[in-house]
This record gives structure tokens, C-alpha cells and sequence, in this order.
């Protein structure tokens, strides 16, 4: 699968794009004043696989806890932050290893200024997240009138009449923006060309399939999440920083897929990837899976986050079953257990029997020294060990009774109520030679 060549950034140790791994992500929903409770989750978090934490810094309490939480986190932490510079430059000086903030909300270019320099003297990162569901107002496609404006911004390829909004808050910081202007001109240069560069790439069969078939809605959402994320890029372009990561996320899939094709085409800095608010349960599995397995297999996507109503250690499996199924990652001790549909040649209650193999390997599933292992669940023993070839071992069902194999070759034959106790043993027979 062709990745999008992006510019790489530093996340504590994890590098996430230029074609480093696919890094899986998740968030507490612990208070992070807590740090105790915070350092638990975080704890089953990593265990499941969790290589960046993000943690919500909503007040001082949280900033307080957060030396300690770094400190015995093992995985980076990055401080989530709306609209509040001085809880960003503080949780920058107490060793995040990068912010999610969005530096349009934080109140103007001295505030964004502040928040940078605290950046470039930790050297960490800024994550600016667009989400449909708190575009700036202006963006909010109600009207046509409106669609239209955002269309025509987004159609510039020089600054953008925000920028120019921007640049003229007030007479000092016209003054400073001039100077920037100055400066920044070989940046901002290479900066277009970057963008113009990827403006006349070729589209592929699957993107241009996908542009006949978005409907309007999705189209004026979805460039209305790229003109959001282009504004906030500027004010930190305007500090001349460039240590980026972007997402832009819908609750709909054809949006998120639309916006991120979009914003590829215009910058090279390193998507972090969801479906945000995907919901709870399979529902929400699947609907991330949809978007998430859709973006990947565009070569769009260097960090992923699965958002579901749910703890987040099932964010973070579900998170590597998509990576998995796409042969894009798989973690050690990652287990995957594959069984087949059943059909009218099935003789056993197959349906139990993977529950039972599924919960007996669940501790497997998380041991991390643990190797890979694929187990097949199969109904019939005529197909079963053909079907499942690649699986190491498995078991297939006959009459009342069923067999053992080992990758594709029967092995033993056992009556259906010792299957499940056959498999294990053999497993354990297996890892043991
Ligand atoms: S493995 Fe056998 S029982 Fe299962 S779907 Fe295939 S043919 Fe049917």
C-alpha cells in the first residue's frame, strides 16, 4: 500500500509520517488532575499497544499533574488544550511532548507567538485538530451565499483573505506581520510551491471516483474543514513553525474522507486519522473502521485514533485490528483469530466454540512478548483447513466431533465437547517446541 509522502515529526520517540509505522493513539477519559487514576488507564492503555497518549488539560489542576504522569507514562504524552494559551505554555514547560491545540481560538498572534516559542524551546510539536463540530462560525456551511464564499477562499492558492485578516489585527501587529512577511517570503514560497506541487498530482482511479461521487453537503463540509485547518497552519507559518501534525474529522465518513484528500493535496504535514464521535459499541467500530480503513488504503494517514464510546483500550484494538487487516501493522501478541460464516454444511455450534477460544486467548491477545498467532474457527473439516491455510492452527468441525490442524495439515481428531481444550493444548504444545 503507497503511503503519501509527508514531512516527518517527532511525537516524544515515536515518528509519525515520512512512512514511519502507522503509530496508534488513544486519550483518558480519566480527570488528568488525577494523576493516580490517569497513570492506571494509561497503564492498560500501553499494555493494549498505546505508543502516544493524549491527556485533556482543562485547568492548572491538570497542568499540576502532569510532571508526574510524564514522568511514569512510558509513552508520550500530549497535552489537549482549547482556546487557553497560558495552559499550553504551561503544559510545554511541564514536558509534554506535544500540544493539540488550534491556534486560531487562543486569541490573536502575540498569544500564538507565546505558545510557539514555548514549542521551539521544548522542541515539541502542535497538533491542530479541525472537527466538524466546532468549525468556526463562518465556516459552518448554512447558506449557498456562504458555501460559495467558502469555495472561493478555499480556491485561492495565495494567502487567504482571512490572512490578510490576520495580518492586520492591529497597527503593532501589522508591523510584526510585515516583518514576517519579509522573512518568511523563501518559507512561504516553498510553501505554495509545495502546495501547487500537489495541486497538479495526478489523481488516482480511486480519488477522482471519489469526487464524482460526493454530494454537495459533503463537498462544502469537507473544504470547509481544509479552509479551518489552512488558518490555523498560517498563524503558526506567520512564527515560521513547522513542526505540524494535522486532522480534520467529521462524524461522517464521506466528509473525513473528502477533507483529507483535500488537505493532501495542499500539504505535506502528517495526518492523524478518526471518525470523531464514531459512536459506541460495533456501530462505532464499524464506522471507524470504514473511514479509517478507507483513508489508510489511499495512502492518507500517519497516526490513528480510533473515538469510541467505550474504554479506551478498546480504541486502541480495534485501532491495530483495522492496521492488521490492512497488513499494515501488527503488534506483538497480537492474536488473530479468524472463523468462517457457517453454512448448511456446519455440524457443530460453532458460535460458542469461537467465543470460548476467543475469551480462553484474551490474555494472550495482550501479552506484548507474546508472538503472533493466527487461530482459524472453522464449521466443516471437508474446506475448513484449506480455507483457513494460512492460520498457524486451528480446528474445523465434522459430525458431533471435529479436528486439530496446524497450518492446513489435520493433526488430531477430537469430539466436539474437548475441541476448545484440544486447541489450547496444542497452542501451548506448539509455542513449546
Ligand atoms: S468452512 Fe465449511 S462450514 Fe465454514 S463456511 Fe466454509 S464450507 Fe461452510
Amino acid at each position: 500500500m503507497k503511503r503519501r509522502a509527508t514531512r516527518m515529526v517527532k511525537i516524544g520517540d515515536v515518528p509519525v509520517g515520512a512512512g514511519h509505522p502507522i503509530s496508534v493513539q488513544s486519550m483518558t477519559n480519566t480527570q488528568t488532575s488525577d494523576a493516580k487514576a490517569t497513570l492506571e488507564q494509561i497503564s492498560e492503555l500501553k499494555a493494549a499497544g498505546c505508543e502516544i497518549i493524549r491527556v485533556a488539560v482543562p485547568d492548572r489542576a491538570a497542568v499540576q499533574a502532569l510532571p508526574e504522569i510524564i514522568a511514569e507514562a512510558g509513552i508520550p504524552v500530549v497535552a489537549d488544550i482549547h482556546f487557553n494559551h497560558r495552559l499550553a505554555i504551561a503544559s510545554a514547560r511541564a514536558g509534554v511532548q506535544a500540544l493539540r491545540i488550534n491556534p486560531g481560538n487562543i486569541g490573536g498572534r502575540e498569544k500564538v507567538r507565546q505558545v510557539v516559542k514555548a514549542c521551539q524551546e521544548q522542541g515539541i510539536p502542535i497538533r491542530i485538530g479541525v472537527n466538524s463540530g466546532s468549525l468556526e462560525k463562518d465556516l459552518i456551511p448554512e447558506s449557498s451565499s456562504e458555501s460559495e464564499r467558502i469555495s472561493n477562499e478555499y480556491s485561492e492558492s495565495g494567502p487567504t483573505a482571512h490572512t490578510e485578516t490576520l495580518r492586520s489585527e492591529s497597527p503593532k501587529e501589522n508591523q510584526t506581520a510585515s516583518l514576517a512577511e519579509t522573512h518568511d517570503k523563501p518559507q512561504t514560497a516553498s510553501h505554495i510551491d509545495r502546495q501547487k506541487k500537489h495541486q497538479t498530482a495526478p489523481e488516482t482511479e480511486s480519488t477522482s471516483q471519489m469526487k464524482s461521487q460526493k454530494d454537495p453537503q459533503t463537498n462544502q463540509m469537507a473544504k470547509a474543514l481544509v479552509t479551518s485547518a489552512a488558518r490555523h497552519i498560517e498563524y503558526l507559518d506567520l512564527e515560521n513553525f513547522h513542526n505540524i501534525i494535522v486532522s480534520l474529522k467529521s462524524s461522517s465518513v464521506p466528509e473525513t474522507l473528502e477533507a483529507n484528500r483535500l488537505f493532501a493535496k495542499r500539504f505535506d504535514y502528517p495526518l492523524h486519522i478518526g471518525i470523531t464521535e464514531a459512536g459506541a459499541g460495533r456501530s462505532g467500530e464499524i464506522k471507524s473502521a470504514s473511514g479509517i480503513a478507507a483513508l489508510l488504503s489511499q495512502g492518507l494517514g500517519d497516526t490513528v485514533r480510533v473515538s469510541l464510546t467505550d474504554h479506551p483500550v478498546q480504541e486502541v484494538q480495534v485501532a491495530y485490528k483495522i492496521l492488521a487487516s490492512l497488513g499494515l501493522r501488527r503488534r506483538p501478541g497480537n492474536l488473530e483469530i479468524i472463523s468462517c460464516p457457517t453454512c448448511g454444511r456446519t455440524e457443530i455450534d460453532l458460535e460458542r466454540i469461537a467465543r470460548e477460544v476467543r475469551q480462553a486467548l484474551r490474555e494472550r491477545a495482550s501479552d506484548s512478548e507474546a508472538p503472533p498467532l493466527t487461530v482459524a474457527v472453522m464449521g466443516c473439516a471437508v474446506n475448513g483447513p484449506g480455507e483457513a491455510a494460512r492460520a498457524d492452527i486451528g480446528l474445523a468441525g465434522g459430525k458431533k466431533s471435529g479436528v486439530i490442524f496446524r497450518q492446513g495439515k489435520v493433526v488430531k481428531k477430537v469430539p466436539e465437547e474437548e475441541l476448545v481444550s484440544a486447541l489450547l493444548e496444542e497452542i501451548n504444545k506448539m509455542e513449546c517446541e
